[in-house]
């Protein structure tokens, strides 16, 4: 974990400076531990590009409706906004529900849209013809005599860059002027604007939107930032450069903290950091139960920046490279060796440890630049993005980009100087059939890189797949015969299983991987992969949660995938337990069908 505190003497004379306005206490989800204290900094202050462009007359109509469907999304995040505003004590939500009430009233039909449109029809692009609208009324507005004109020209500015973030899919990507040591703060933030932080440089990030197991949330963990999503309010309560204290651990943001909140977070921060070197110190130390079963404790990988954050938690090897983040936040996508140098820089760092790469898993909210550019994607989102032509569907949809990356996957297994195994694993299968064919494009760019004279290994990489939709798990039976290794990703089963998007704030309560039914496929697949004697983890967020390690453990799992920050308290957990009371534990828990039953399993086992 990073040291979070900006220097102190910064910080006093910023709060001395300020107003002294009453300490605020905002709660949300507790993402990612460390306590971060610094002044807040809102990312949607950047100002979206607004590219200009003459409408072709044939396209006019199309053009249109684009620019609808960004004003239907602007809508309904404004609708959501304000909602949970209502929610928070008086003082704020009547502070702010004018504001929301202006916006909203701009975004209905009227001289804004009317006028948008009218500069559509005379072929002037969505972006260009809603933002010429909002300075023409915002000019318009200053010219009268309105007292709040000035007031009312910035609000219909801000409902335009609203809905050209929403036209061009702008990530909140200029985190530019972003001051050492803020807490970073928006309504949500896309994986790929997680991507860009450089945690060494932040306190913390806080947004109004997001879930617990979302990618920006996985992100957010992986890189080690102090993170709270889904404070609501928070982005339209806050000042910007106001001092506040973020505490990932317990999800509180408290705005215009007292001396004594501050004292008690320094004290945070240092307990914080005494507990990290502690931790530190057991990374030499075997993943061994105290019956001497050893468990094989690997990290997730992001990004090559997280690398030294791996060595340092003493991972042995990577059990989950997620792809898709290096095909974000670029404007086109890496080729054939781009891509094989970047997995044979990860497989050559890993020095003889395994390393399982998962191909690109598209979709859902990990939206890629790169592919909308190149036309491989529908440009028109679906509906219902996390049931569309995510991960592999997208690969067999479009096999010049699968091709590519086994093609370089197989070649830097085979250059990594010191490599160790490598394994290819396939995102979101649903079906048998993708499984087969996935099989035969693996081994049709294995014949044609021979063909080729590259190298590549004898034996080619064990093909696996992730088990994280009911219908993989429910078939894993029969999928564990024509695979070579299971990986569950338990996110993704939960939310499948359960009907709740993992990164929803409004739905987090039910996001439950100790649900019955997730706890039923959990073991359904781990036996299929037991009786075949063929390997099964766990790589999603359950493997990163220590109470949930007895368990996975006596449920069978002898290998967990976690983001590095989390590796050492389970592996303190483990060296901690017996495999004989996982095995009873386990056999207690999945005799319940009760939730209740369930969690007072837990509770009986934790006091014993
Ligand atoms: C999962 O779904 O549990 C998983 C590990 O994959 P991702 O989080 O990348 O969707
Ligand atoms: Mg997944």
């Amino acid at each position: 974990m990073k040291p979070t505190e900006k220097p102190r003497v910064a910080l006093r004379s910023r709060a001395a400076a300020a107003p002294k306005r009453a300490e605020r206490r905002l709660v949300g989800i507790p993402v990612a531990p460390g306590i971060g204290i610094g002044p807040l900094f809102a990312t949607s202050e950047a100002r979206p590009e607004v590219p200009r462009l003459t409408v072709a007359a044939e396209a006019v109509e199309a053009e249109v409706a684009r620019l609808d469907v960004a004003v239907r999304a602007s809508r309904k995040q404004l609708g959501k906004l304000r909602e949970r505003l209502a929610a928070l004590p008086d003082d704020i939500s009547t502070e702010l529900d004018p504001l929301m009430e202006a916006y909203q009233r701009m975004l209905a039909p009227g001289r804004l849209l009317r006028g948008a449109h009218k500069r559509v029809e005379a072929r002037q692009n969505a972006e260009a013809a809603i933002s010429d609208e909002a300075e023409a009324l915002a000019a318009a507005f200053l010219a009268g005599t309105d007292p709040a004109a000035a007031r009312h020209a910035e609000e219909v500015r801000e409902v335009a860059r609203r809905i050209v973030r929403n036209l061009t899919h702008t990530p909140f990507r200029s985190f530019a002027g972003l001051p050492e040591g803020a807490i970073l703060v928006a309504e949500w933030l896309r994986p790929s604007d997680a991507a860009l932080l450089n945690p060494a440089h932040l306190a913390g990030v806080a947004t109004d939107e997001g879930g617990s197991d979302g990618h920006t949330a996985v992100m957010l963990r992986a890189l080690g930032i102090p993170a709270v999503l889904g404070a609501a309010g928070l982005s339209s309560a806050m000042k910007p450069g106001t001092v506040a204290v973020l505490d990932g651990a317990t999800g509180t943001v408290v705005l215009n903290p007292t001396a004594e909140t501050l004292r008690e977070a320094r004290r945070g921060v240092e307990a914080h950091a005494r507990e990290s070197r502690r931790l530190g110190r057991l990374r030499h130390l075997p993943a061994t139960t105290l019956d001497n079963e050893t468990v094989e404790l690997q990290a997730n990988l992001e990004l090559p920046a997280e690398l030294p954050l791996i060595a340092k938690a003493g991972a042995a090897g990577i059990g989950l490279l997620r792809t898709e983040f290096l095909f974000m936040n670029r404007e086109t996508l890496p080729d054939e060796d781009a891509q094989t140098e970047t997995y044979r820089a990860v497989i050559t760092a890993m020095d003889g440890d395994p390393v399982t790469i998962r191909v690109l898993d598209w979709g859902g909210e990990k939206e890629i630049a790169a592919l909308d550019a190149e036309g491989l994607v529908p440009t028109v989102n679906d509906d219902n993005p996390a049931l569309g032509l995510r991960g592999i569907r997208l690969l067999l949809r479009q096999p010049e980009l699968f091709e590519t990356q086994l093609a370089a996957i197989l070649r830097a297994a085979a250059s990594a100087p010191n490599a160790g195994q490598v394994r290819v694993l396939l995102p979101m299968v649903t079906a048998l059939h993708e499984v087969r064919a996935s099989r035969e494009i693996y081994e049709r760019v294995a014949r044609r890189l021979r063909r080729r004279g590259e190298r590549i290994p004898d034996k080619l990489p064990p093909l696996g797949i992730m088990i994280e939709t009911p219908g993989a798990a429910l078939s894993a039976d029969a999928m564990i015969l024509e695979t070579d290794f299971f990986a569950l990703g338990t996110n993704d089963l939960t939310m499948y299983t359960l009907a709740v998007d993992r990164g929803e704030t409004d739905v987090a309560h039910l996001y439950d991987p100790l649900h019955p039914a997730v706890l039923r496929l959990l073991q359904y697949t781990i036996d299929a992969a037991l009786r075949a004697r063929k390997p099964v983890s766990v790589c999603g967020e359950m493997a990163a949660n220590p109470r949930l390690t007895p368990l996975l453990l006596g449920l069978g799992v002898r290998s967990l995938s976690m983001n590095a920050s989390a590796l050492p308290r389970v592996k303190q957990k483990i060296r901690a337990l017996s495999m004989d009371e996982c095995v009873r534990f386990a056999r207690r828990v999945m005799e319940q069908a009760d939730p209740d039953r369930i969690a007072a399993a837990f509770a009986d086992f934790e006091k014993e």
